[in-house]
């Protein structure tokens, strides 16, 4: 059976903007990003993602919902969402409720806020298991 394998592995500058394959976000000019060389049964591809959404992958360990395919962007989505519902994470406090989030969440397709709350999550958490100790 195929799976996925990396070719190549590096941390590169963005010399232009780039979109973020993991969460459809922004990755500006004169950030740090993860550019990977892949292939699987399709060929050669190409991703470049945040390093905070590499970030998020490892924490939520997402490798775990890999089926040899790899993850796409959408089941990237679905693991923070599922993530947040379990942390009652009420999506977009300035929303009057969900629907209209992901109403406005469908419009630009993009997950760099879900990244955001998960890592601020995920650091509140690791505060507070310290403070248990
Ligand atoms: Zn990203």
């Amino acid at each position: 059976m195929w799976e996925t394998r990396i070719i190549e592995d590096r941390q590169l500058k963005a010399r232009k903007k780039h979109t973020c394959d993991w969460c459809c976000g922004t990755i500006n000019k004169g950030t740090l990003y993860r550019k990977t060389r892949l292939i699987n049964f399709d060929g050669f591809y190409t991703w470049k993602s945040h390093n905070k959404c590499e970030e998020v992958f490892s924490a939520l360990e997402m490798d775990f919902h890999d089926d040899g395919n790899g993850i796409d962007s959408n089941e990237f989505g679905d693991c923070l969402e599922e993530y947040l519902r379990d942390n009652d994470w009420f999506f977009g406090k300035d929303y009057d409720d969900e629907e209209d989030y992901l109403e406005d969440w469908i419009d630009d397709h993009n997950y760099e806020d879900y990244v955001d709350k998960v890592l601020e999550l995920i650091k509140a958490k690791e505060k507070k298991d310290v403070i248990l100790l």
